[in-house]
């Protein structure tokens, strides 16, 4: 405690009531922007360059006004701006923002604290790990998951695969990977279909892309297991050690669902880490009449779900749960001189589960939306979003020329233009060029993938923001972007 007749130095930032001035500000101009993100066309419209161009190479000599800088905000950086808030967003899986959970980062933000031990900020640590225990219990999960927070998917498995590395028994944390003799080639196994995350995790723990092995699917995208047990066996009479397999609940391209249950049988048999990777669909878990999605984990290690994706939260938060936090500790614990505090042994201290020391207080901004919405709130936001994902494959699958590229267990359409006797060159030039026209006009914005080598279109649903009506109009971009290409 400070005395508070101490006078306040000056610090050279704003004053107490110019920044009170300016938030409110800038609150009401969020809220304006979320009741109408369609105001902005969804898919920034600047070229490579622009941005940069437009503002000073060289940074200020002395202090700016708020008001200049808000200028630059409006003139310059909105336009360089997708909108991923923008409910006409079906590009990629959606990360759109709720309310509650903009004011958790804004509170966040306010206080700053940093819980990379408990004792540096109690409250970070506990709410995480009651947030994250909520959130289990949504998912319809066991108890007996630790988890923590990270900021991506990507982060979270390369710490699910760092404790799986270790779990191997070989030491690898001590004596390394490069000059022994004693170390078979370590394996890791994901379906053709699986993220790039997982290949970027591999490489970067030293364990060599080749070693990374790309199990078929089959004609739903879903993992084969018996094609996974034929690859562990030839790995296994070579000398190979499996390490890990990483089913996924929601690929990237189709949201298909490895079967999660037959594959832990298989790797547990090799004595394999299984850490699971549902991203995007993982909150689904939360509709009861969907829960059937995570059948499965239970038997496997690590899990990574991101609240980021699919549960209204803002950039950025995974997480990641595992039954073997130990594992997790065996990797990353380490603890210096200038860390140790008294009493440590008794609490959880984040830092000891992964690379990074300092942690933000991720944790606020989910335990809001958590409360907010409840767990029929969300079970219903992400119900209606499937609902709607069906409903726009129902207008596909209707009109003539059109075609579904996959099943749509969740909220994602693969779909394409496919008129009668075009080639798969054709189709993929025509469906790239309805894209392109699509995306460019603004109200809008879809991807692609390439399934067994052909070209398809994805519509991805999962904005808080998006209604049929928004759904109506891709469709009917699409249609008129066609019936543009075709003319042309
Ligand atoms: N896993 C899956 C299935 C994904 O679809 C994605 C991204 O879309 C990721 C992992 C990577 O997510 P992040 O951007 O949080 O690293």
């Amino acid at each position: 405690m400070t005395d508070a007749s101490m006078s306040v130095p000056n610090t050279g930032d704003l004053s107490p009531d110019e920044f009170r001035a300016a938030a409110h500000a800038a609150v009401d101009w969020i809220a304006d922007y979320l009741e109408h993100p369609e105001r902005h066309p969804v898919k920034s419209r600047v070229q490579p360059g622009d941005i940069r161009r437009a503002l000073p190479a060289s940074p200020p000599p002395q202090g700016e006004t708020l008001d200049a800088m808000l200028d630059d905000f409006h003139r310059t950086i909105l336009p360089g701006i997708t909108h991923w808030n923008h409910p006409s967003f079906f590009a990629y899986f959606a990360n759109s923002a709720s309310y509650p959970g903009i004011l958790g980062e804004l509170l966040s933000a306010g206080l700053n604290a940093n819980g990379m031990l408990w004792v540096t900020s109690p409250a970070v640590t506990e709410l995480e790990q009651v947030t994250l225990d909520w959130l289990r219990q949504m998912m319809g999960m066991s108890d007996g998951w630790f988890g923590q927070i990270t900021d991506t998917a990507s982060v979270s498995t390369f710490y699910a695969l760092a404790a799986a590395r270790e779990a191997v028994g070989l030491d690898i944390r001590v004596r390394g990977m490069a000059a022994r003799e004693d170390l078979p080639r370590l394996r890791v196994y994901c379906s053709e279909h699986a993220h790039s995350s997982i290949d970027k995790a591999v490489i970067a723990l030293g364990l060599g892309h080749e070693n990374l092995v790309k199990i078929p699917a089959d004609e739903q995208f879903r993992m084969r297991p018996d094609a996974l047990e034929t690859a562990m066996a030839a790995d296994v009479a070579l000398g190979y050690r499996p390490m890990a397999v990483v089913p996924c609940i929601g690929t990237t391209s189709t949201t298909s669902i490895d079967p999660v249950p037959a594959i832990v049988r298989i790797a547990k048999t090799f004595g394999c880490w299984v850490h699971v990777d549902t991203a995007y669909a993982g909150p689904a878990a939360i509709v009861p009449e969907l829960r059937y999605i995570l059948d499965g984990v239970e038997g496997a290690d690590s899990v990574v779900v991101n609240p980021h994706k699919w549960l209204f939260t803002p950039m950025d938060c995974s997480v990641l749960y595992t039954q073997r936090p130990e594992a997790l500790k065996q990797a990353f614990a380490l603890l210096p001189e200038y860390l140790v505090t008294k009493g440590q042994d008794e609490t959880v201290n984040l830092m000891d589960y992964g690379i990074q020391l300092g942690r933000r207080f991720r944790s606020l901004k989910l335990w809001m939306i958590l409360r907010a919405f409840g767990e029929e709130g969300l079970a219903e936001r992400i119900r209606f979003h499937c609902e709607l994902a069906r409903d726009f494959a129902g207008m596909v699958h209707y009109e003539g020329g059109w075609e579904l590229t996959a099943p749509v267990p969740l909220s994602l359409v693969c779909f394409r233009y496919a008129p009668k006797g075009a080639s798969e060159d054709e189709i993929a030039r025509l469906n790239a060029a309805i894209m392109e026209r699509v995306n460019a006009g603004g109200l809008a914005y879809l991807s692609h993938t390439k399934l067994n080598g052909r070209y398809t279109l994805r519509l991805a649903i999962g904005n808080i923001r998006t209604d049929r009506p928004h759904i109506e109009q891709a469709w009917h971009e699409l249609r008129a972007a066609a019936a543009a290409v075709m003319a042309a």
